[in-house]
């Protein structure tokens, strides 16, 4: 995708390679839960951590690594994505009479405090509606390439939309109305939410390439499928069989990757909200 000599967002947290990087005694158990989530679910845990609170701090700065070249250029693209995002969302709101409040984006190396308690690395990106920010260790980006076999810069693309897609469900009230049937409802309907949840944040990633698309036309060969592969190799079906080696359905948390693709195509093609009721679609 075409990225440079465009708008970087302002709203870009660079927390790489600076203080943070130990947990002081008493703040490594929100970490370990969180790391322990991933495992089990084999998923992001990025519903999951927002229930989570530590109380524990960053030890003083340790030494901090300068950026790399790539380092510095892969915090660029983030910036001019995010900005292409906040450019596509701004005015989506607006027709529909609301207003939009653009997320912050952190980027970490290793460990994160969020308000939705300690991550690491291993916890993938996520967006943290307690202090409404997206949480990116860029290291998950190289791992979806060596791992999960996405490579390509729209997959990061899409990765960032998505995540501001649980950031959209915020503002529209869905994140809340979710999280209230919580232990109310059972673990397997539970499952069920998170994965109407997942689909519709792939749902609005869609929404916001169809529209980034008509505005600035900076789509290149092969960025579709880039987007579409990403949303397939983070499907909780693909993640599952290839750390275990076989397939739980009813741990599933992030959908399959078929539906993973369905939906951020649909948001893709018709470029229409209204069109991403993923809790009362019969077929996800
Ligand atoms: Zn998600």
């Amino acid at each position: 995708m075409r990225s440079q000599g465009r708008r970087k967002s302002d709203n870009v947290e660079d927390r790489r390679g600076v203080a943070g990087k130990r947990i002081a005694v008493g703040g490594g158990l929100g970490g370990l839960i969180i790391v322990a989530l991933y495992f089990l679910l084999g998923g992001n845990p990025d519903e999951i951590v927002q229930s989570l609170q530590t109380e524990g701090t960053t030890s003083p700065a340790a030494a901090g690594q300068p950026l790399s070249e790539k380092d510095r250029e892969m915090g660029d693209f983030v910036s001019v994505v995010l900005a292409d995002i906040e450019d596509v969302w701004q005015p989506l709101f607006q027709e529909i009479g609301q207003d939009y409040r653009a997320p912050q984006l952190v980027l970490f190396t290793d460990q994160v405090q969020s308000a939705c308690g300690y991550a690491g690395a291993a916890t993938g990106p996520f967006y943290c509606p307690g202090d409404e920010k997206v949480y990116l260790d860029l290291s998950f980006f190289d791992e979806m390439q060596l791992k999960l076999g996405a490579p390509g810069d729209f997959a990061l693309a899409y990765v960032i939309a998505h995540e501001v897609g649980h950031h959209v469900q915020k503002l529209f009230g869905i994140n809340d109305q979710v999280m209230a049937q919580q232990g109310r409802v059972n673990e397997r309907e539970w499952n069920q939410l998170m994965v109407r949840m997942e689909l519709q944040a792939d749902f609005l990633a869609g929404v916001w390439a169809h529209h980034a698309q008509q505005a600035t036309d900076f789509l290149e060969q092969g960025d579709i499928e880039e987007g579409i592969n990403a949303a397939g190799a983070v499907g909780d079906d693909r993640i599952q069989r290839q750390t275990q080696g076989y397939v739980v359905p009813d741990s599933f948390t992030h959908g399959t990757s078929e539906q993973r693709v369905r939906w951020f195509k649909k948001g893709l093609e018709t470029g229409d909200i209204r069109q991403g009721d993923t809790f009362n679609a019969s077929i996800l």
